[in-house]
């Protein structure tokens, strides 16, 4: 047989899956097994947002729509967007996409020719690697601060005239660290001085405490040249919805569409309903959410720092990033075998020696897990 793509050979499958496949057997098993690896929000799609995606559906939203996104969530995200993160966007500057990972692909395969450099700051989430490499591009991988997680001149140093891209993810995953002024201001440089396009994930921006998150957008000229990604999933707990958005110059958007119409077309017509919804209703529900977020986030890494665990600075989204004694595979092996607490290695998001740990589950399964984790060392 003739062999398949080298392209999708070269990417590595997640490094997450051999402790959640290892998990999900105990489960199987019929043990206990206490999951703070995943990264999504425990609690239900809001009631008044489902509802109007059950009204969309009851009254014939099921035809194909436009493939950017039906033009009131295109309203909605660009005024959102004005009034949220402080930089001019028309709706003809957003696409809405299967998730905020499908607008992440959409967007490098836009931007990115075969060779071309994206900087990458790491600890990073899982998916964006991949996401360069099925474009064709290649990574650089810069590690920020180990005590700040904030970023330095050395960021400068990692730029080649090859360099076409640099991707920022704040408030992050895995780290829960925010950016702040400082370091995207030194992004922002980067770009400008370098002709360098930016990729600002935005999608844990609602999950902020007591920081402030700044769009790099609104950064000086930043917004020519900066594609913001954000979705549903985080802020309204619309993980399976699968809905998301980028937003940025209409020349990338153009270009984008084009990979969108010719891939999924467009996302599911009554799921942009409840979009509609979630970015124009009461948004009391996204602070209620945080506000529980916190509380939990308090919680542990208190307990964590009682243990005698260095945390990052957890200051946004629902991670706890904790440096840990030795191999980070081994130590998660370890809660999860002797302690029975499902956790994600460090390793996966290229930061040996560290475990995250998602808080994204109820106080009182966290506190059993605290104590579990106390009695396995
Ligand atoms: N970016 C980051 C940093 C994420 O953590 C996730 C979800 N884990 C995504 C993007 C993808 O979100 P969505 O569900 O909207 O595809």
């Amino acid at each position: 047989m003739k062999r398949l793509s080298e392209k999708i050979a070269a990417v590595a499958p997640s490094a997450t899956i051999a402790i959640s496949d290892k998990a999900k057997k105990m489960v199987r098993d019929g043990i206990d097994v206490i999951s703070l690896s995943i990264g999504e929000p425990d609690f239900d799609t809001p009631r008044h947002i489902t509802d109007a995606c059950i009204d969309a559906l009851n009254r014939g939203e099921t035809h194909y729509a436009p493939s950017n996104g039906i033009p009131e969530l295109l309203s909605a995200i660009s005024e959102k967007i004005n009034r949220d993160n402080h930089f001019p966007c028309t709706p003809q500057q957003v696409i809405v996409a299967c998730g905020a990972k499908d607008a992440i692909y959409e967007a490098m395969e836009a931007v990115l020719n075969p060779g071309d450099e994206t900087i990458l700051l790491t600890p990073a989430w899982v998916s964006y690697e991949p996401c360069v490499q099925i474009a064709g591009g290649n990574v650089v991988k810069h590690a920020v601060n180990r005590k700040t997680f904030q970023l330095d001149d050395s960021i400068l140093e990692r730029v080649t005239s090859k360099t076409k891209m640099i991707v920022v993810n704040s408030p992050s995953n895995p780290s829960g660290a925010v950016f702040d002024k400082n370091s995207m201001n030194l992004v922002a440089d980067l770009c400008q001085d370098n002709d360098i396009y930016a990729m600002s994930d935005e999608i844990y921006e609602t999950l902020v405490y007591g920081k402030e998150h700044v769009s790099l957008a609104a950064i000086g000229d930043m917004a020519e040249r900066t594609i913001t990604i954000n979705g549903f999933s985080k802020a309204y707990a619309m993980t399976g919805w699968r809905l998301g958005y980028a937003a940025g110059p209409v020349e990338i958007i153009r270009e984008m569409s084009k990979v969108q119409q010719h891939s999924i077309s467009q996302a599911t017509t009554f799921a942009m309903w409840g979009g509609v919804a979630a970015l124009k209703g009461d948004q009391s529900c996204v602070e209620d959410m945080r506000k529980e977020f916190d509380r939990r986030r308090k919680y542990v890494i208190l307990e964590l720092n009682k243990m005698g665990y260095e945390t990052a600075p957890a200051d946004g989204a629902f991670y706890a990033f904790v440096k840990v004694a030795g191999d980070d595979m081994e130590v998660a092996s370890r809660w999860l075998e002797k302690g029975h607490v499902a956790a994600t290695p460090g390793s996966a998001f290229y930061a040996p020696g560290w475990v995250r740990l998602s808080y994204a589950t109820s106080m009182d399964r966290l506190k059993e897990a605290m104590g579990r984790i106390r009695r396995v060392g």
